[in-house]
């Protein structure tokens, strides 16, 4: 996947362009691109989608603002694709043409193809792809790239998704005399009404093929096979999906590919649960230990820690290693590993095991075990779920 080009140069603008600039230079951008005039060029599609994605950044002052400081990074990421349910980036064909109704009103008709106006021409769009990928917590903190091989529609590759043999294997619609449109003229109780609709007959485009491509009997579409990269962003969590535009299924005769939806999963890590950003680690530690302190290693998200228990540790106590939990997906900080202290008691004891602990159970530090405040083990645990 190639690296994004910056929002401002895409559009063509200055960085300090106005709100009107913008409007205007993604309004040229999108009619330049748009896929009815550019049938089955990729290239233009890809710069449609881009152009797309740089005006819904630069068009909203929040976006445009994080942008300016962080940059695409900002955008919480994935290239080619952003996250379902958070701000930037992955751009299905529906958002763009649900934009366009604040950028070209009502007039946004005639022309190429009348979007709005009276009967839109509908380009045929594959369906969503949706595949699960599951990762480490090491992955989830670090973020990482999956190469996926997806099993899906792919354009035809004899006739490169148009459908037909070769250039000469089309002629004029006659339906519609090569225009796209059919006009009605129908007489009703507001009088004589004139409707444009979209030609049945060539689904708009003014040609017909003539002669079919024998590889896909002129659906232009075909079973195969595509490797995908797919760029996962540090923090995503079980349940979120990053999209990466354009890599779902082709749509017949040469229409726009569908969205692959990568849906997260997370591996069970039975040393560290997740708590939102944080890691929970349950620190079983001999009696011995809480009594007289010491080191002991802990887990942590790429290797261990060692860390100090200070002689007179309570079951309970919440030692907290701080910014060594997951990184924010939005970039707001990291989370810290919490290691909640539990104590083990041996199940048995030797003979001289025995003698020792009885001996030790008369001892003054050792009588009093019963008038452990509870109340503290109540504000501990107060402070641990605050
Ligand atoms: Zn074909
Ligand atoms: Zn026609």
């Amino acid at each position: 996947m190639s690296e994004k080009r910056d929002y401002y140069e895409v559009l063509g603008v200055q960085r300090n362009a106005n709100a009107d600039e913008i409007k205007k230079a993604y309004r040229k951008a999108a009619i330049k691109y748009h896929p009815d005039k550019n049938p089955g060029d990729k290239e233009a599609e890809e710069k449609f989608k881009e152009a797309a994605e740089a005006y819904d950044v630069l068009s909203n002052p929040d976006k445009r603002a994080r942008y300016d400081q962080f940059g695409h990074a900002g955008m919480s990421g994935a290239a080619g694709g952003g996250f379902g349910g958070f701000s930037g980036g992955g751009f299905s064909m529906e958002d763009i043409f649900s934009q366009f109704g604040d950028i070209f009103g009502g007039r946004f008709g005639g022309g190429f193809g009348g979007f709005g106006g009276g009967g839109s021409r509908r380009v045929n769009r594959g369906s969503d792809i949706r595949v699960k990928v599951k990762l480490t917590l090491s992955e989830i903190a670090n973020g990482t790239t999956k190469k996926l091989k997806i099993s899906k529609t792919i354009a035809c590759d004899k006739c490169g998704g148009s459908g037909a043999k070769d250039s000469n294997s089309y002629s004029t619609c006659s339906t519609c005399n090569g225009s796209g449109y059919v006009t009605r003229v129908e007489n009703s109780f507001f009088g004589r009404v004139q409707t444009q609709s979209v030609c049945p007959t060539c689904g708009g485009t003014g040609k017909v093929i003539t002669d079919k491509c024998d590889k896909c009997s002129g659906e232009g579409v075909m079973r195969g096979d595509e490797v995908v990269e797919i760029k996962i962003p540090a923090g995503v969590g079980e349940g979120m999906a990053v999209t990466v535009s354009g890599k779902g299924n082709a749509a017949r005769h040469g229409g726009i590919n569908g969205d692959l939806l990568v849906m997260i999963e997370e591996e069970h890590n039975p040393e560290l649960v997740r708590d939102g950003n944080d890691l929970i680690h349950n620190l079983n530690l001999p009696l011995t230990t809480c009594i007289l302190g010491g080191e002991v290693e802990v887990p942590t998200i790429d290797g261990r820690a060692k860390i100090k228990i200070a002689a007179g540790t309570h079951a309970g106590k919440v030692l907290r290693l701080r910014g060594k939990g997951l990184p924010d997906v939005n970039g707001y900080g990291r989370g810290d590993i919490m290691i909640v202290v539990d104590i083990t008691i041996p199940d048995s004891l030797n003979k001289e095991e025995r003698e020792l602990v009885e001996k030790l159970s008369t001892m003054p530090h050792f009588k009093k075990a019963e008038s452990v405040e509870r109340q503290n083990i109540f504000e501990r645990m107060k402070s641990f779920f605050r």
